[in-house]
Parts: structure tokens; sequence; C-alpha cells
């Protein structure tokens, strides 16, 4: 029997406010430990919790973004459970009415989007005596939870929908989707069936995969291990499991049977959420243009083919990027395909995001109009470029002192051309017997007996005269 995978993913995504969800503590990232803390958030008795008005817009521009319904009135309830990095003893959360609901990304269904709060964080010091500590400081950080339905259908697909996603919301500028830092989060639900069939199987929850890469690779080896178990006969434990990166596996982390009772209830400290359709309209007049919007305007505005634009608007500091080097120079095509091969390339290699470069728009343009106005050659650009890469120079700078500009001296390069023919005298007889596609040949022979510094179209006019 054939099997489907049916996943669906829970995205926790920290919202980009300057201050926490229900005090006016700080949300910065990397502070000492337990000094962004306040008695709000570390539930001290007496205090009460006042809802951060920012974090509703933001999470309005996500529900707006992703196609759902913004409810008139959502409810924040108390989710009860002990935990050493929870001192209040329970999370503020959404839980029967959430903000959003019915939206969608692509053919994905989007079950609901929620608000709420985070916990503080364990360090665990494995040190001689064994310590835990408790670092308070993402105790009530804002965070949306985004639901998506059990539409997904394979690992690759699942992450497809999670980079789609983390794209949106960064371009929404209401989550920096930074995975590392676990900005942004995800737990995946995975269950097979028999292909064909309409009702689920038992479902695992992998929890908190922090990566593109582990989604695929966690949810491929769940998809692979329910198979194995159905296919000897037995049954799938509907349980918690953990993504084990160092030995490529999930692991069981607690059973259905041991899964907490919440016992959710309204909090009587916060009153409903109210929000109405004047408030909407306003947070949807302040959405940003998205990818998809950016791509169609870059295929009318700047001629490109609708590829390149996909690419370049999927991530919106590319985009920017692109748009600053048009700016410089107007030559949006030659601009694109160097982004898209050379530089793209060089930040896979390097394993740096597009904002780590030292290389700034104006230079990048600056370069391909000197490729344009025949200063260096194309292969030189290469060249120049990885230097820019390295140091952050001036192309001008760099062509300059290294010697790298382009001869266009016909002298220089008629010397060069009789040397090669002389020397290949075999290759010259091919050529005149008619067999002309060894041209190609002489002039990379050209280009490497100058360095490659040689005006191509010079060495072509020269190369054609000279052979007669
Ligand atoms: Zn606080």
């Amino acid at each position: 029997m054939k099997y489907e995978a049916v996943i669906g993913l829970e995205v926790h995504a920290q919202l980009l406010t300057k201050s926490k969800l229900f005090c006016a503590c700080s949300t910065q990232f990397g502070s000492k430990p337990n000094t962004n803390i306040c008695p709000v958030c570390t539930g001290q008795a007496g205090t009460l919790p006042v809802l951060n008005k920012v974090a509703v817009e933001m999470a309005i521009k996500a529900g707006l973004a992703l196609h759902c319904e913004i409810q008139e009135k959502s409810i924040f309830a108390r989710k009860n459970y002990f935990y050493p990095d929870l001192p209040k003893g329970y999370q503020i959360s959404q839980y029967e009415h959430p903000l959003c609901l019915n939206g969608h990304l692509d053919k994905i269904h989007i079950q609901r989007i929620h608000m709420e709060e985070d916990a503080g964080k364990l360090l665990h010091d494995l040190g001689d005596p064994k310590v835990s500590h408790v670092d308070l400081n993402r105790c009530s950080m804002p965070l949306i939870e985004i639901v998506s339905g059990p539409d997904l259908r394979s690992a690759a697909e699942a992450a497809d929908y999670l980079r789609k996603l983390r794209g949106i919301l960064v371009y929404l500028e209401v989550c920096d989707g930074n995975m590392q830092e676990g900005s942004l989060r995800c737990d995946a639900n995975v269950s097979i069936r028999p292909i064909g069939s309409k009702e689920f199987g038992t479902r695992a929850e992998i929890k908190n995969v922090n990566s593109f890469k582990f989604v695929e690779s966690a949810i491929n080896y769940e998809i692979k291990r329910q198979t194995e178990r159905v296919e000897k006969g037995e049954k799938i434990v509907q349980e918690t499991r953990l993504w084990n990166q160092a030995e490529g596996i999930t692991e069981s982390m607690r059973s259905k049977e041991e899964a907490h009772d919440y016992r959710y209830f309204p909090d009587p400290d916060l009153l409903p959420l109210i929000v109405d359709q004047a408030w909407i309209a306003k947070v949807k007049s302040t959405l940003p243009e998205l990818a998809e919007a950016k791509a169609k305007r870059f295929v009318t505005e700047y001629g490109i083919p609708e590829y390149d634009a996909n690419v370049l608007t999927a991530e919106k500091p590319m985009a920017n990027y692109f748009e600053e080097c048009v700016k410089a120079n107007n030559a949006p095509k030659k601009i694109s395909n160097w982004i898209m091969a050379e530089l793209m390339r060089e930040l896979k290699e390097r394993d740096l995001y597009i904002t780590e470069i030292k290389v700034t728009p104006k230079q990048l343009a600056k370069m391909i109009g000197m490729i344009d106005e025949g200063v260096i050659s194309g292969s030189i650009a290469k060249t120049v470029f990885m230097e820019m890469l390295d140091s952050g120079t001036d192309p001008n700078a760099i062509v300059q002192t290294k010697g790298l500009v382009q001869v266009s001296d016909t002298g220089a390069i008629e010397a060069a051309v009789e040397k090669i023919l002389a020397r290949e005298t075999e290759n010259v007889k091919t050529y005149k017997s008619g067999k002309t596609n060894v041209f190609g040949f002489f002039v990379g022979a050209v280009m490497k007996e100058m360095q490659g510094k040689a005006n191509p179209k010079l060495v072509n006019e020269i190369l054609k005269k000279k052979l007669g």
C-alpha cells in the first residue's frame, strides 16, 4: 500500500515591538539575563497586565496579509501549567476566541492566528556540579501563533510554506524572521494515511524546529518512521517528539496520556480585545507592498523577466538592494543578471545574508557600468567583484591599484593575436579548411595571453581580420 503524509504547521513568530506584550520592558535580544524584567512579567502578586497596542496592530497586519477574517472580539485566556521558566504559573494566550480566523497562504488554509506571550528560558550548565539557570527576559515577549490546516503533503512543501510565511512576516516588518535567535519557531504535526483515504491517521507533533533544513529533515524522518511502523502492523502513538539534529532522528518527549490539562479560562485581568472596522481599515492602509505585488511591478517598471522578478523579490532586503542598484545605474536586466548569478552564488558560498555584505548597491551598479563602458571586461569584473566582497573597496580603486583596466590598444591586441596564430599553426589550418568553430578557441587563447584584460570585441575583430 502507498501512503501519503498529512502535515500541518504551527508557527510562532515574535513580534517586532519595542516593549513586551503586557508591560513596558524592553524586547532587546541578547541583553544580560534578567535585566529586561519587571513585577508584571515576572508575575509578582498584585500586578496587572496592560495590552500593547502596537503588538495588536502587528498581529492584525499579519492576519490581513494572510487573508484572514479579523475578529471584532477576541479573548485572552490563561493557560495554566508549572515550569520554572514561567513564574506566573500560567501563560496568557488567546484560546477559544483568537484574533484572526480562516486565512490562506496560496492554497494552504490558515485556520487561525492568535496572540500570546512567551515564557522565559532555562540555561543548563552541565559542568560539575550541574546547575540550571533561569533567564526571564523572554517572559511576556509578544508572539503570534499561525496555525495552518493539515494541507501540506510533503516535507518540501512544508519547508516552502514556512519560507513564504517568513518572507511575508519580514516584508510586513512584524517579525525579523531570525530562526537561529528563535524569533520564528515551528511545530509540525505529521501523520500518514493510505493514498485516497479521507480520514486522518494518528499524528505526532514535532516541537520547536528552528531552521528550514531541520523542518524538512525532521518531517522526512517522521514520515519514514511512521510508514515503517504501519507496514509492520504497529500502531502510531499520539505524542510529542523532539528533533535530534546530531543523530538525525525524532525522539519521543511525552505521550498523549501525559499531556497537560491546561485548565484554560478567560484572564480576569484583561478585557476582551475589541477591534472595530475603523481600526482594521487604518491598519490596512499601512500595509507595505508585498512580494507578489512587488514582483509584478518589477516586470512592468524595469522590464525584467517574471522569473528574475520572483527571485529578486522573495526577500525584501534583496528587492531593496536591486532597486538601489537600478537607481544608481539604469540597467535593470544587467543588474538582475549579476545579482542572480554572481552575488547570490557568493552569498551562499560565504553563508552571508544580503544585509551583511560590504558591497553597497552603488558600488555594484558602478562596477556593472564599468563593464558597459569597456573599462573592464566581464571576466575581470568577476575578479574585481570578489575583491569588493572581501574588502568593500570601490571598484575604481581596485581596477587602478591592481592594473586591471581593459586593454583596448589595438597594437597590443594585434601582437597577441599574431603570437597565438604563429603558435597554433594546426588550428589555423583547421580553420582555413572551413571548420570555423575553432574560432572560439583562438579568442580564449588571446584572452589568456593578455590575462583576461583584452577588450573582447576588439579581439574578435582583429582575429577575424588576421584569419582572413
Ligand atoms: Zn516586564
